[in-house]
């Protein structure tokens, strides 16, 4: 053998390989990074971002999940931070932003100990139990509400949307939200389940966020299909009818020799009985309204019109499934089945125009359990932010009847359970107590970063919570509007124990995960696919090989 050594690849060429400290280190800066980003935007008295796209369309927000699904982050690490905050959107709804800045606020405190030479493994086992004793915790602390409490559920409503640009407009908005989703729960046992697919939610801009209303019933962002049909039916009997109103077109080429102008006209006039008959149908069920999710032909809406039947066509399947929930009518497949007990009813279907375009209400349906929120606002950026705001307050809501537990919020829970975390770390030895003693400052970041949005002194405000914390009450948190410390159950500031778990969860396992990296190899970028050769100019670009 000789003893010259053959180099061994094993990457291919322009793979970039970064390890131990060197790729923990970048990692946890890029996390820290993303954390930085919505740190400022966290709590009522946080800053909105304006976020600006490739196409140049602007979107301003301050919730953590939309701000980082904009922005277009390259670093794998700082991705697995947007991933987070997606899975808590998806989870709870709700908590995005707290979700993130707690990753990376553990991210900073891990790296305290890394570079005192405490090995990730025991940093990640450290956090993973005290994260386990943090939602013990805060189950402990947690206050049991009935699940349909209109009281409770506004509150957390409220507060969840404290933090957004319809603050001002909470109390109305809340109403509307809590009874939406009461609308849609489902008893199943002892327990609710809610399906918010069951709460559609159409924004239209124009008008005020005042505006925003329920609708009992769903809103179809189509029109009546015939001028000379009614705009408005009281009493409405709705067919729910998933076939068309139309002659099918044969399947494969047929030809028709028609000779004659005669035969012509029998052609068209068979044509025209069939739709008679089609129509006659819906008739004789004593339909009044005619919702359909395929075609209706202008002769069948001539004789749906004759008929005074208000029809809407191509309706989406999604909406006939709501519309079917919303109204007790069973979707009919097959004209010939459609009979009088296939109906469905609402007090009331009307067209009407709603800025420019003209949508159909079907409303005031009794015990809908499907129901509409119209969400309105001054211009197309507000109506979003409206949207995404009565988003996480559906979730936020749904989170407490599904789960009925809620905390004092404004970071009341976060103070206490540092406290009780550093009590509890003592009891352990060695180098596990170093890593939940550091948990729990990471905890304790949520309440400080709320302090410094509003302005407040972040080591006074420390100071403060600590001493108010051992009375082993959750209820001291920071007071943003009044910037000082205090009493936030006083306040009617509540969120669901259900966010406030998931972003425990989420983060810890983010930190976790980003930890235990000491290898990053990152394949080479595709080269860019070659531009064609442009003609004429010249100029310098072009040289740029
Ligand atoms: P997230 O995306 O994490 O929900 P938010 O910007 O909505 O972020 O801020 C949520 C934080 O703001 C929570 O800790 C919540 O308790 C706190 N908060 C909400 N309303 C108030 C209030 N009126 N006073 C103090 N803190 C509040
Ligand atoms: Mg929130």
């Amino acid at each position: 053998m000789s003893a010259q050594q053959v180099p061994i690849v094993l990457l291919k060429e322009g793979t970039s390989e970064t390890k131990g400290s060197q790729a923990q280190r970048n990692n946890i800066t890029a996390a820290k990074t993303v954390a930085e980003i919505v740190r400022t935007s966290l709590g009522p008295r946080g800053m909105d971002k304006m976020l600006v796209d490739t196409l140049g369309d602007v979107t301003i927000t301050n919730d953590g999940a939309t701000i980082l699904k904009e922005i277009d982050v390259q670093h794998p690490a700082a991705k697995m931070m947007v991933e987070i905050s997606k899975a808590t959107d998806n989870e709870v709804g709700d908590g995005t932003t707290s979700t993130v800045v707690l990753a990376g606020a553990l991210l900073e405190k891990a790296e305290e100990l890394v570079s005192k030479n405490v090995h990730p493994t025991v940093i990640v086992e450290g956090f993973k139990k005290a994260s386990q004793k943090a939602i013990d915790t805060l189950r402990d602390i947690a206050i049991k509400v009935s699940p349909t409490d209109k009281e409770f559920l506004g509150k957390v409503a409220r507060t969840s949307m404290a933090s957004k640009m319809v603050s001002a407009n909470s109390q109305e908005l809340s109403d509307i939200v809590v009874d939406a989703v009461l609308a849609v729960a489902e008893k199943s046992g002892e327990s609710y389940r809610v399906d918010i697919d069951n709460i559609k939610v159409e924004k239209k801009a124009g008008g005020s966020i005042r505006d925003t209303k329920l609708v009992h019933g769903v809103i179809l962002d189509k029109e009546v299909v015939h001028g000379a049909m009614p705009k408005r039916i009281d009493g409405a009997k709705i067919a729910l009818v998933n076939s068309p109103l139309e002659i099918e077109k044969t399947e494969f080429d047929a030809k028709i020799n028609i000779n004659s102008p005669d035969q012509m006209q029998r052609f068209i006039d068979e044509e025209n009985r069939m739709l008679k008959a089609m129509v006659d149908k819906v008739v004789s069920a004593g339909a009044n309204v005619l919702l359909c999710q395929k075609g209706i032909d202008d002769m069948a809406q001539h004789y749906l019109a004759k008929a005074n039947i208000m029809a809407v066509r191509r309706i989406k399947e999604s909406d006939m499934f709501k519309l079917a929930k919303a109204t007790g009518a069973r979707i009919v497949s097959n004209l010939d089945e459609l009979s009088a007990s296939d109906l469905g009813f609402a007090k009331v279907a009307e067209e009407r125009k709603v800025e420019t375009d003209k949508w159909v209400f079907i409303e005031e349906c009794k015990n809908p359990k499907a129901v509409s929120i119209l969400v309105r606002g001054g211009s197309q950026r507000v109506v979003d932010e409206a949207d995404r705001s009565v988003h996480d307050a559906i979730m936020a809501v749904k989170d407490v009847v599904e789960y009925p537990s809620v905390l004092v919020g404004g970071g009341a829970p976060e103070a206490l359970v540092s406290l009780k975390l550093r009590e509890w770390a003592s009891s352990l030895s060695g180098r596990s107590q170093l890593a939940a003693e550091k948990f729990a400052d990471g905890i304790e970041t949520i309440p400080i970063v709320l302090a410094e949005n509003a302005g407040m002194d972040p080591l006074d405000t420390q100071v403060q919570l600590r001493s108010k914390s051992t009375t082993g009450k959750a209820r001291y948190g920071i007071d943003v509007m009044n910037g000082k410390v205090a009493d936030l159950a006083a306040k009617d500031i509540y969120e669901p124990l259900a966010v406030k778990e998931q972003v425990i969860n989420a983060a810890t396992e983010a930190a976790c995960m980003i930890l235990r990296i000491d290898d990053v190899i990152a394949a080479s970028k595709p080269k860019d696919t070659p531009k064609p050769p442009s003609h004429g100019g010249g100029g310098m670009g072009d040289m740029d090989m």
